[in-house]
C-alpha cells in the first residue's frame, strides 16, 4: 500500500508551511471488552497554523471509517476527504481548527492500539505502540517527528479499568457504564511518542524526589504496572530501585530536570520490541516480568532497558531528531547511556562486558551485510525508517559514542550534551546541532571524526603482524587495517603471558592511534614475544580483530586461562568472528566452547556462547560433521550441568543448553525424566518456563504427542503457555505440522503478532530441514503479496522469519538470486530483508566449506 508510506519530502513540505498549536484526542474504548467489536471511536481536534492560507494539506489516518470532518466550522464530505490513509483538507486559513471523527481498529499486530485478552482470567488489556508512524492508526495526526505539539488526551473506558497516558490523570468521572479519564496536557512532543495504556492493570506506586540546584524540590510520581495475572511475579521493588538510581544519575549528568511530570513504566503483553520511551508512560515487553527463574544476565538486561528508555526522556523526547535519518541521535545515545549509567549507578558493573560481547556482535553482523549503511542514514520514507532500528543505529552508534567520549574527554562530552539540551529543549535537531555543541565544549573540530565514523559504513578488520628474532624477541609489531575505508582508531594493545600459576595475565599495555593501512607500534620492539597479543584490548574502538598464529595457538590450548573477563569476552567474540568469516573451521570453534565454556564466569558471556554454538552447529558446520558436533555439545552440556553449583545461574544456563542440544537416547531420556519428575539434578528447579523448553526438545525429537502438549497448556493456561504450545506444535517433525504452521501464518492474517512469531520459530527449527526444504519456492512466490497485504511489522516477521536460512545449499542461494534479479523494483525494505537472508546463506556456505577441509 504505497499510499501508507509517507516520504521525507512530503514531511519536509508539510513542516515548511505548518505549525501545530495543540491536539485534543478523545478515545472511547468501552467496546474493547466485546470481542465482536472491531473498532473504537476516535475524535481528534487539532489546532494548527498555515503560512500558505488558501492551500491544502493532509493528516495521516489509517482507519476503517471517517464519520465526520470539519475545518474551521465548515463540514467536509468524509468520502471525498478520506482515502483510507490520509484526510485531505483544503482552503486552509492562517489559524485552523480541524475536527476529525473516526472509527479506528483495535490491533492484533502490536501496531496502533493493541488489544489482548488474557487466557488466564478473560480480562482485556489495551496499549498503544506508535514508533515510527502508527499514531495514525489511533487518531488523525501529522505523523512526523518535527511537528511537535502539546497533546490533551481524554479516554472513555470500562468502569473497572485504569487508564495511563503521557500526562497525569487529572480527573476521572463516571459516565454510564464507563469512566472518562482526563489527562494533563503534555509538553510539546512528537506524535510517535504519545501513548495510552488501558485495562485492569495491577499497579505499584512510589515516588522520587530530588533537590534541584535552584533550591526547589522535584517530585516525580512513579508507577509500575503489569497484567493482574502476572502480579505475583512482579518484582516492582527491583524495577523501582533501578529507576531511582537512573533518575539520580541522569539528573547529575544532564543538569536538566526531568520535564514530563510523572514516570509510569507499563509492562504490556505481545509487545513487538523491548520497550518504548513514551514520555511519562514507558511501555516494556512483559517478558521482563520473570515468571520463572532467570539468570542475572536477564536482570542486567532489564536494568539496561530501563536506563536506555530513561535516557530517551532527554535524548529523543525532550530533543528529537528532525526526521528518521538522524534516528541515531536518540538510539545510539540511549544505547550508550544505558550501559554507561548501569556501570556508574547500579549493581550491574559488567555492562560494558555485555556490550562488548553481545551488543557489538549485533553491530558487526549488521555492518557486514551488503545492505549496511552509515550511522547517519538516508531514510527516504517510513518503510526505510521501520527497518533502521538495527544493529548499526543502536550498537555501532553507541560504540562510536563510547569512543567519542574518549576522544573529546568525559567532561567536554557531558558539557556539550548539557548545552544541547538547553539549546534545543522541546525542539528538533540534526547531526550538526550535536556536533556543534560538542565542538564548542571540546574545542575540537569534529568534521573529520564525523565523516569517518558517522558518514561511512562497514567495519574495519585489524590484524597484528609480529616478527621475532632468534631469541624470541619482537623485532616489529604492526597493526594492519583492512575492510573498506581506513578509519582513525584509538586502540589499546595488550600483551598476555603466563603467570606463575599458569593463568594468562596482561604484562604490557600500549595505547596508540591507528590511522592508515599499516601502523608500526615502535614501543613494543625488543620485548619478549608474549603468549597472546590482543588488539582492541579494553574495547576502546569498533573493529573486528584477528590474531597472529602464535597467539591463536595459545588460545587453542588455553583460552579459558585468560583471567580478565573483558579480555576473555573480546577473545570469544574474535573467535566467533573467525568462524562466521570462514577462517576458523566450525569444529575448532565448537571444540573451544566444549573445552572452555565450562569455566566462563560471566553468565551473560556464557549464554551468548551457548547461542553462538547452536548457530554455528546448525548453519556453519559442514553437513557431514553436524551429528558429531551435536554430540559434542550435548555431552558438554550434560557434563557441565552435572558439575554446576546447585541452584546457580550457571546450572540453569547449562540445563537450557542441554534442552537445546539433546540428541541421543540418554539425553532425551533425561529430558523426559526431568519433566516427569523421575529424574532430577540437585538444585535445579524445573519450573514452568524450563518445562516448556524441555517440551520443545521432545517435540522437535518427535517424542511429544499433541495430547501431552495440550495437557501442559491445561496446567499453564496463560499467554506465555499458549505461545509455547504453538511453538512446540509447529516444531513437530512431520509434514502435516509444518504445513499447518505455514498455513496459519500465510493463508490467514488472524493470528496476533506473538503467535505469528511462535509459529515461525517452530517451523524454522533446523533439526529437520528436509521437512521445510519444499517451502523455498513457495516462500519466494508469496513475498510480494505478503509485503503488499500485511502490516509492516507482520510482513517483516514473515519475510525475515520464513527466509530459508537453514537450507544452506547452492540451490537455495540461486533461488534468492533469481528472485532478486527478477524483482529490481520491489519495495526497497523488502529487498533489504531478502538481501540480508541471501547474505546469511552465502556466509554459511563459506563457513561450511572451511569446515569441510
Ligand atoms: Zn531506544
Amino acid at each position: 500500500m504505497p499510499g501508507k508510506n509517507l516520504s521525507r519530502d512530503e514531511a519536509q513540505q508539510r513542516a515548511d508551511v505548518l505549525s501545530v498549536d495543540s491536539y485534543r484526542i478523545h478515545l472511547d474504548v468501552t467496546s474493547a471488552v466485546d470481542p465482536a467489536a472491531a473498532t473504537f471511536r476516535s475524535t481528534t481536534t487539532v489546532e494548527f497554523r498555515s503560512s500558505a492560507p488558501g492551500s491544502a494539506t493532509f493528516l495521516d489516518l489509517l482507519a476503517p471509517t471517517v464519520r465526520a470532518v470539519s475545518l474551521n466550522g465548515r463540514a467536509l464530505d468524509p468520502a471525498a476527504a478520506f482515502d483510507g490513509v490520509r484526510v485531505t483538507v483544503d482552503g486552509l486559513a492562517e489559524r485552523n481548527v480541524l475536527v476529525i471523527e473516526a472509527d479506528c481498529a483495535y490491533s492484533r499486530t502490536g501496531e496502533g492500539l493493541h488489544r489482548f485478552v488474557d487466557p488466564a482470567d478473560g480480562e482485556t488489556y489495551l496499549y498503544t505502540h506508535f514508533e515510527p508512524a502508527d499514531a495514525r492508526r489511533v487518531f488523525a495526526t501529522f505523523e512526523q517527528p518535527d511537528l511537535k505539539a502539546p497533546y490533551t488526551f481524554t479516554v472513555t473506558a470500562p468502569a473497572a479499568w485504569d487508564v495511563y497516558s503521557n500526562g497525569a490523570d487529572e480527573s476521572v468521572e463516571t459516565e454510564g457504564d464507563g469512566r472518562i479519564w482526563h489527562f494533563a496536557t503534555t509538553r510539546p512532543i512528537s506524535s510517535y511518542l504519545t501513548a495510552v495504556v488501558a485495562g485492569p492493570y495491577h499497579v505499584v506506586r512510589d515516588s522520587y524526589s530530588r533537590k534541584l540546584a535552584d533550591g526547589t524540590t522535584l517530585e516525580i510520581p512513579l508507577a509500575a504496572t503489569c497484567r493482574k495475572s502476572l502480579a505475583r511475579y512482579f518484582d516492582a521493588d527491583e524495577i523501582l530501585t533501578v529507576t531511582k538510581q537512573g533518575l539520580d544519575y541522569f539528573h547529575e549528568e544532564f543538569d536538566y530536570p526531568y520535564p514530563f511530570g510523572k514516570y509510569d513504566q507499563c509492562f504490556v503483553p505481545e509487545y513487538n520490541i523491548g520497550a518504548m520511551e513514551n514520555p511519562g508512560c514507558v511501555t516494556f515487553r512483559e517478558e521482563f516480568v520473570f515468571r520463572s527463574k532467570v539468570t542475572d544476565a536477564a536482570y542486567e538486561g532489564r536494568a539496561n532497558v530501563i536506563l536506555h528508555e530513561m535516557a530517551h526522556m532527554w535524548f529523543g523526547d525532550l530533543v528529537t531528531m528532525k526526521w528518521w535519518d538522524d534516528l541515531w541521535l536518540k538510539e545510539s545515545f540511549a544505547d550508550f547511556m544505558g550501559s554507561y549509567a548501569q556501570v556508574a549507578a547500579t549493581r550491574y558493573r559488567s555492562a560494558w562486558i555485555t556490550f562488548a560481547n553481545r551488543r557489538k556482535a549485533w553491530a558487526y553482523r549488521q555492518d557486514q551485510f551488503p545492505t549496511t549503511h552509515p550511522i547517519t542514514a538516508d531514510i527516504r520514507d517510513l518503510e526505510d525508517a521501520k527497518l533502521n532500528f538495527d544493529g548499526i543505529t543502536y550498537a555501532k552508534g553507541a560504540s562510536v559514542l563510547k569512543q567519542l567520549v574518549a576522544y573529546v574527554g568525559r567532561d567536554a562530552f557531558f558539557d556539550g550534551v548539557r548545552q544541547y539540551f538547553k539549546r534545543h529543549a522541546f525542539g528538533n535537531t540534526v547531526l550538526g546541532d550535536l556536533l556543534g555543541a560538542l565542538e564548542e565544549t571540546s574545542g575540537r573540530d569534529l568534521t573529520a571524526w564525523a565523516a569517518a565514523w558517522l558518514q561511512t559504513s562497514g567495519v574495519n578488520l585489524l590484524t597484528p603482524q609480529v616478527t621475532v628474532d632468534a631469541e624470541g624477541r619482537i623485532t616489529e609489531l604492526a597493526v594492519l587495517q583492512d575492510g573498506g575505508t581506513p578509519r582513525p582508531h584509538r586502540l589499546a594493545i595488550g600483551l598476555y603471558d603466563r603467570d606463575t600459576d599458569g593463568s594468562l595475565v596482561r604484562t604490557h599495555r600500549v595505547e596508540i592511534d591507528v590511522t592508515g593501512a599499516r601502523t608500526v607500534v615502535a614501543e613494543l620492539a625488543g620485548l619478549p614475544r608474549p603468549a597472546l597479543v590482543l588488539l582492541n584490548d579494553d574495547d576502546l574502538t569498533y573493529c573486528k580483530i584477528r590474531f597472529d598464529d602464535h597467539s591463536l595457538e595459545t588460545l587453542r590450548s588455553s583460552l579459558g586461562d585468560i583471567t580478565d573477563p573483558l579480555a576473555r569476552a573480546l577473545t570469544w567474540s574474535a573467535v566467533w568472528n573467525l568462524t562466521r568469516d570462514g577462517v576458523m573451521p566450525t569444529r575448532d570453534y565448537l571444540s573451544l566452547v566444549e573445552r572452555f565454556a565450562g569455566t566462563e564466569s560471566q553468565i551473560g558471556v556464557l549464554q551468548s556462547l551457548h547461542q553462538q554454538a547452536r548457530g554455528a552447529l546448525s548453519l556453519y558446520a559442514a553437513p557431514e560433521r553436524r551429528a558429531e558436533g551435536g554430540r559434542l555439545l550435548a555431552e558438554c552440556a550434560l557434563r557441565e550441568l552435572r558439575a554446576a553449583a546447585p541452584g546457580s545461574d550457571h546450572q540453569l544456563a547449562w540445563a537450557r543448553f542441554l534442552a537445546h542440544t539433546a540428541t541421543g537416547t540418554e539425553h532425551l531420556q533425561l529430558v523426559g525424566g526431568l519433566l516427569a519428575g523421575t529424574a532430577r539434578i540437585d538444585g535445579l528447579e524445573v519450573d514452568q518456563e524450563l518445562r516448556w523448553e524441555l517440551w520443545l526438545t521432545l517435540a522437535c525429537a518427535g517424542q511429544a504427542t499433541e495430547a501431552r502438549l495440550r495437557a501442559e497448556l491445561a496446567q499453564d493456561n496463560t499467554a506465555s503457555g499458549k505461545q509455547h504450545l504453538t511453538h512446540c506444535l509447529a516444531a513437530v517433525p512431520t509434514a502435516e505440522a509444518k504445513a499447518a504452521a505455514w498455513s496459519a501464518v500465510i493463508d490467514s492474517d488472524e493470528l496476533p503478532n506473538a503467535l505469528v512469531e511462535a509459529q515461525i520459530a517452530g517451523f524454522a527449527q533446523p533439526d529437520r530441514r528436509d521437512l521445510t526444504a519444499g517451502y523455498t519456492a513457495r516462500y519466494f512466490d508469496v513475498l510480494e503479496t505478503v509485503w503488499a497485504q500485511r502490516s509492516i511489522e507482520i510482513a517483516v516477521k514473515i519475510v525475515g522469519g520464513f527466509f530459508p536460512r537453514v537450507q544452506t545449499d547452492v540451490q537455495t542461494l540461486a533461488a534468492a538470486d533469481t528472485w532478486l534479479t527478477a524483482h529490481p523494483d520491489a519495495a526497497p525494505a523488502l529487498r533489504r530483508l531478502v538481501l540480508e537472508g541471501r547474505d546469511d546463506l552465502a556466509r554459511a556456505l563459506r563457513a561450511q566449506a572451511c569446515d569441510q577441509v
